[in-house]
């Protein structure tokens, strides 16, 4: 189904990205982890891509959070103001949560925590029961997107807890280093055998992260990917 939907804020979540909320159109519903297809006009022309809704079903406005590439479609995001109006197309995708299994475990890279912010608000506003860990991986401080909200999100949930690893990292970081691996799933996931796993980012990171539970005996049924293609 596609909406006309009205850019109500533009939020910096980290140096290269950016949330865009808008008014959430009427009739509207989606499930948590659900995509959009984004369509903005740049010289008269429609430029048209998915991007993972980075809000809750339990919260009152849309968001979508687009990391900036530099390229066209990222350039004409950033030219968007609040009042702009744009296209949205959807919901689109099977990749949700909303407390079916007891135990997940999710891996992010980067940007790929859009559809699993979605889930882990709204498993925290609906006080669903399931344990979640995070393990997230990014580049260095000023590159984790929703740092602060997933630490509250953490506090107010006990059910959630996120670890965050850093590839270069200053020297004041001290948490984890280094990349989401099997040594940091054994490490902070040791039931990782009873667990659903939700992984989410680009090719690479995706590809990696299946890699290493595979390698670690997890079965395929019991792993669940969002592959954003296009990077
Ligand atoms: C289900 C799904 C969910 C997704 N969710 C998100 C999300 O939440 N947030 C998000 O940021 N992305 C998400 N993506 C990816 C998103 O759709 C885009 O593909 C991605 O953000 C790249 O956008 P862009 O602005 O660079 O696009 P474009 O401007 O079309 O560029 C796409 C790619 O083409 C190449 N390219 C384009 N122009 C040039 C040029 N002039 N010179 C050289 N190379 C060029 C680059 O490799 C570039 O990264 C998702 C993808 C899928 C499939």
């Amino acid at each position: 189904m596609r909406y006309k939907a009205t850019i109500i804020r533009v939020l910096k979540r980290a140096e290269d990205i950016r949330s865009f909320q808008f008014i959430k159109p009427r009739g509207f519903e989606f499930l948590p982890g659900q995509y959009l297809f984004v369509s903005v006009q740049k010289s008269g022309k429609a430029l048209t891509k998915p991007l993972s809704i980075s809000s809750s079903p339990t919260e009152d406005f849309l968001e979508v959070t687009k990391r900036l590439t530099g390229h066209e479609f990222s350039n004409a995001m950033t030219e968007l103001r609040v009042g702009d109006e744009i296209y949205i197309d959807g919901p689109n995708g099977s990749f949700t949560f909303m407390g079916e299994y007891p135990k997940v475990g999710m891996l992010a890279g980067g940007i790929g925590i859009t559809p699993l912010i979605s889930m882990i608000k709204y498993c925290t506003h609906k006080q669903v029961q399931s344990s979640i860990i995070l393990l997230y991986g990014n580049r260095s401080e000023e590159n984790i997107p929703f740092f602060e909200e997933l630490n509250q999100l953490a506090k107010n949930n006990k059910n959630f807890r996120v670890i965050h690893t850093l590839s270069r990292a200053g020297d004041s970081w001290k948490g984890r280093r280094g990349h989401v691996d099997s040594e940091m799933i054994k490490e902070h996931i040791p039931d990782y055998e009873e667990r659903v796993f939700y992984v989410s980012g680009p090719p690479g990171l995706v590809k990696d992260c299946t890699q290493h539970l595979r390698s670690l005996g997890v079965n395929e049924e019991k792993i669940k990917t969002e592959n954003f293609i296009g990077y």
